[in-house]
């Protein structure tokens, strides 16, 4: 009975140790003093958007960096605010279609977008060419090689060839 899939899957909190750990990283802070022990302040920043939090209210979470609720290890620990949060998970509904396809009910599912900062999109290499019989009428399509725009290079070569060709006539 308590092996169902769902059960297993569940969210589980982060230990306080682990939390606390991650409070103080959060904000450049050495978690543990010259003697080992965990040291603690009750503010805090947002990792994502800097906002100051602090302990206790209530305007924060320590998220699942790797989205897996059962992953509670330190780096996959992860302080954000609320607002951080939401922007991150997306939350979709499926539909729950019944014997005869009619819709039972609702299943939302949450899916988390990474914290990564987005990448800058790539220029592309080819483009595609239609390619036309005498009627002008599409016959095809060809992919075509985008030629980078020519950059002026001064041409330095060919004159300094010139001077050490110069140099070396030397009187007998
Ligand atoms: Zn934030």
């Amino acid at each position: 009975m308590s092996l169902l899939w769902g059960e297993e899957k569940k969210r589980k909190p982060f230990s306080t140790k682990t939390k606390k750990i991650e409070w103080m990283l959060a904000s450049n802070r050495n978690p543990y003093d010259k003697s080992g022990r965990l040291r603690f302040v009750k503010t805090s920043r947002c990792r994502e958007c800097k906002r100051p939090l602090t302990w206790g209210d209530r305007t924060y979470d320590f998220d699942h960096k790797d989205n897996n609720p059962a992953n509670n290890s330190q780096p996959n620990c992860y302080l954000v605010c609320k607002v951080c949060h939401g922007k991150h998970t997306v939350v979709k509904k499926r539909k729950i279609k019944g014997f005869f396809g009619q819709t039972v009910g609702h299943k939302t599912i949450k899916k988390k977008v990474g914290y990564k900062k987005p990448k800058k999109k790539k220029p592309k290499k080819t483009r595609r060419v239609a390619i036309r019989n005498i009627f002008g009428e599409v016959t095809g399509y060809r992919t075509v090689k985008i030629r980078k725009p020519k950059t002026t290079k001064k041409r330095t070569t060919t004159r300094k060839v010139k001077k050490t060709r110069r140099k070396r006539k030397k009187k007998a």
